[in-house]
């Protein structure tokens, strides 16, 4: 670090506790620096987190209405996109499942031949997965075997995968749920369970089986002194001592998440924005428009990316079986060349997102689409009343329903602006602007369809899909993209942001292009990477 920054509250502030935040936050703690890691969310101890999806005020983070969960919404015209708000930042909610993307992504986009990525991404993708703890799922629940079936009876068997996830699972013919001493970092981390396959992964582990980043990168950045400020959120970020490039170091500003307590100031040498892509893009809009960095690159916003994710499901009150059982996404298929398939599930009694499915619907989106569902429905009532009952009741939902995730690789994007919505015209907010990611995908449709006719049960679509031909996604990537110059992105293949001294996006929103598969190991092997650059503190 250069000379006088020792007055300085730290040598880095990271903005936010998630993948990126979490490799960051490791790493420069490791390097020598005094680091501080700064998250919106609360830390949660697995006892705290909800026992199913009914227990909203521990589960969704809308803290103005009394919800301090950890799971977040947020609704566009092209796309609701969820994410997750929590020390440890979306791992706390997610489904643990990482997967190596295919290796043409590093030929696609602004990141093309800026670095020679296939060569040395494999090695970050490696030390990624060890310190997740990434292995092959060994517990296939009946949803799994099912999807098994459906991809034999639609001629795709071989393509049928288990999915690799972060979660710790007992060595075949162990009992499950075992309390085991460390078993990642030699001692170093905590004392950890093995997998109940309770299903229950998106609602937050109440075991202590998995691998989110408060028991891994989070754990081991504190033990070497780094300083987590939970329920704080970064309002302002801006250079200090008349250096508008940054030199000087930054002023953080930050107000509680929660709505108690003041304004607070810090100061740092350095920033690390790894807000998400949506925290992020949110941040680097509003510290430009007001002025703070105004240097900020004009291509925030562009290239945000949604995987073109589509959610369908079958729901079969008469299979014998509880289809809860198993880890959140145990395994997959693909379709065909673009189309990629996860079997997902809730736990048991978490039957509240029946209340946003409804009986499957094709065609193309708008009024046709909504007419020929209220029909449908109608159809059903009338042809077998007690059948379509039992299927939109939500009580027993999780555990005679699998949700699967649909995820294309096609490439599109859509682009976010900063502007103020026709419908709440007093400030500027996040606004999506584009072409629409198809919310009916045919060969999805038809894979439901079979997959449901294997368990005597009805093919499903989301409500909001066929209402309002919005997709949801919960994996929203992009909007400050690696690319070669201010022109074309926001950070330089170092995540440098461009216009700015130590300054660097680490999470989602550097990737430039569509993954086709869940992006969290990708965000962390690129953070992993990104970190190799700064040099240790002198
Ligand atoms: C239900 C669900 C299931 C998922 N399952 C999978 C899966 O199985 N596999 C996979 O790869 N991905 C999955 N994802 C996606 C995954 O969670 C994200 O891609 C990943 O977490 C993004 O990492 P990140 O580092 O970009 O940011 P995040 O992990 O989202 O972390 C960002 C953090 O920054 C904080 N923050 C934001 N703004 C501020 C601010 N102004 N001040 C302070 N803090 C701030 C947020 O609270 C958040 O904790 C899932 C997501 C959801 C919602
Ligand atoms: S299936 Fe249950 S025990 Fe296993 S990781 Fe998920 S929540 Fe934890």
């Amino acid at each position: 670090m250069a000379e006088g920054t020792q007055s300085l509250d730290f040598d880095f502030i990271v903005i936010g506790s998630g993948f990126g935040g979490s490799v960051s936050a490791l790493r420069l703690a490791e390097k020598g620096y005094r680091v501080a890691v700064i998250e919106m969310g609360r830390r949660w101890a697995p006892e705290d987190f909800p026992r199913t999806s009914w227990s909203l005020r521990r589960w969704i983070w809308r803290p103005g209405l009394g919800l301090r969960g950890f799971f977040n919404m947020r609704f566009f015209r092209h796309a609701t996109i969820f994410h997750g708000c929590a020390v440890g930042g979306g791992s706390i909610t997610y489904a643990a499942t990482l997967l190596v993307p295919p290796d043409k992504i590093w030929d696609n986009g602004s990141w093309a031949g800026l670095a020679d990525w296939k060569s040395e991404m494999p090695q970050h993708y490696a030390t990624a997965a060890r310190m997740l703890g990434v292995i092959e799922n060994n517990i296939l629940g009946p949803a799994d075997l099912l999807l098994q079936k459906a991809a034999e009876a639609s001629g795709v068997g071989h393509t049928f995968y288990r999915t690799k996830v972060a979660i710790l699972q007992a060595a075949g013919g162990e009992p499950r749920g075992l309390k085991v001493p460390d078993p990642f970092f030699g001692g170093e981390g905590p004392e950890r369970s093995t997998c109940k396959a309770c299903g229950g992964c998106m609602l937050g582990c109440r075991h202590g089986a998995k691998n989110t980043l408060d028991v891994n990168y989070l754990y081991l950045a504190e033990k070497r002194g780094a300083q987590i400020f939970p329920e704080t959120r970064v309002v302002d970020v801006k250079p200090l001592g008349g250096a508008t490039d940054g030199g000087a170091g930054y002023e953080v500003q930050t107000v509680s998440s929660i709505g108690r307590g003041t304004r607070r100031r810090f100061t740092s040498r350095a920033v690390v924005f790894s807000a998400s892509s949506l925290g992020t893009m949110q941040l680097l809009f509003e510290l430009k428009e007001k002025g703070s960095l105004p240097a900020i690159s004009q291509q925030v916003g562009k290239y945000v990316r949604t995987n073109s994710e589509s959610l369908i499901g079958a729901r079969a009150p008469d299979w014998p079986e509880d289809l809860s059982q198993g880890v959140a996404i145990g395994s997959g298929v693909y379709i065909d060349e673009h189309t990629h398939i996860e079997a997902v599930r809730y736990p048991q009694g978490s039957d509240s997102l029946s209340l946003l499915t409804t009986i499957l619907t094709g065609g193309h989106p708008g009024p046709r689409r909504i007419g020929r569902w209220f029909l449908g429905l109608v159809w059903a009532l009338l042809r077998s009343p007690i059948r379509t009952f039992r299927l939109v009741q939500p009580f027993g939902f999780a555990r005679q329903t699998v949700i699967l995730l649909c995820m294309q690789a096609l490439d599109g994007h859509l682009e976010m602006r900063w502007e103020r919505p026709w419908f709440w015209p007093f400030h500027k907010q996040l606004v999506s602007r584009g072409r629409k990611v198809p919310t009916y995908i045919p060969e999805a449709n038809e894979f439901a369809r079979k997959f449901a006719q294997l368990t005597g049960g009805t093919a499903m679509s989301m409500l909001p899909e066929i209402l309002f031909d919005v997709p949801g996604t919960a994996h929203c990537i992009g909007g400050c993209t690696i690319a070669d110059s201010p022109e074309r992105g926001v950070v330089d293949s170092q995540h440098r942001v461009f216009g700015y001294k130590n300054l660097y996006v680490c999470d989602g929103s550097v990737i430039a292009a569509n993954l086709g598969v869940n992006p969290s190991l990708t965000i962390t092997a690129l953070a992993e990477r990104a970190m190799t650059f700064i040099p240790a503190a002198s």
